[in-house]
């Protein structure tokens, strides 16, 4: 039975101060064990975020991370430095990063063998533009966004990744995915995935779905069988976030 897993995607919001306050009010909120919930906040928070979640179920994430181990890549932050602060996750691939950072597959696939090496869990983000879904090629972009992501990542850390399915439309818009649209894509990614490995490795990975997740939509979203939680950018900053993670 896969654990279900709710992680807040925070974008370019929250200063140090206003990142403790949040977490204040919501700690009180979120107090289940049955599902793993995430905060992933700009990186200069990280340090505030980390000291305000202790004694609580709240594990903390970062949005991005280089994939190489150190040097000269101005402005960049390694994955050491982000495990050394007690980060668990990372948000690889995120389609802002694709679309504004240009970020391709194959870093997405660098980062997310970068970040399993550090013991980081990576949260892979994928999906498709309205214009790729108009044409038809949903699945098989997002079936060749994940294989790519996970090239050779070993089936022992394979079944550590957490899929984020975000179709790009629903980001940010409004418009959230019905849950049989989120269902069928969640679904086409655990099949290549056991295409790929196995059956026994697709029944492991969580497959998040994220696009305009709110308290009202998440409890039919995160009931789908092949969707194990969200990705949650908007409603993250609001106490909303803790109806979202107690959907029930
Ligand atoms: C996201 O940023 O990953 C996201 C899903 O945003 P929102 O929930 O605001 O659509």
């Amino acid at each position: 039975m896969r654990k279900k897993i709710v992680a807040g995607n925070w974008k370019m919001n929250m200063t140090p101060a206003k990142a403790v306050e949040l977490i204040d009010s919501l700690k009180n909120e979120i107090n289940s064990n049955e599902v793993d919930v995430v905060v992933c906040p700009p990186f200069v928070c990280l340090p505030a975020v980390l000291e305000a979640v202790k004694g609580t179920n709240i594990a903390v994430g970062a949005q991005n991370m280089h994939f190489e181990e150190n040097g000269a890549y101005t402005g960049e932050i390694a994955p050491s430095m982000l495990v050394e602060l007690g980060v668990k996750y990372v948000i690889i691939g995120h389609s802002e990063r694709r679309q504004y950072f240009a970020e391709t597959d194959q870093t997405v696939n660098k980062k997310t063998l970068k970040a399993l090496e550090h013991g980081l869990v990576p949260v892979v983000c994928v999906g498709e533009s309205l214009e790729e879904r108009q044409q038809g090629v949903t699945i098989d972009l997002v079936r060749l966004q994940t294989k790519i992501a996970l090239k050779d990542v070993t089936a022992e850390d394979a079944k550590k990744v957490v899929i984020a399915y975000e179709p790009i439309w629903a980001i940010g818009t409004g418009m959230t995915a019905t849950s049989a649209q989120a269902e069928e894509v969640c679904a086409a990614i655990r099949q290549v995935i056991a295409e790929v490995y196995s059956k026994e490795v697709a029944d492991e990975v969580r497959v998040q779905y994220g696009g305009s997740v709110n308290g009202g939509n998440a409890n039919e979203l995160f009931n789908m069988g092949n969707i194990d939680g969200g990705l949650v950018g908007g409603a993250s900053l609001k106490p909303e976030f803790a109806s979202i993670v107690n959907y029930k």
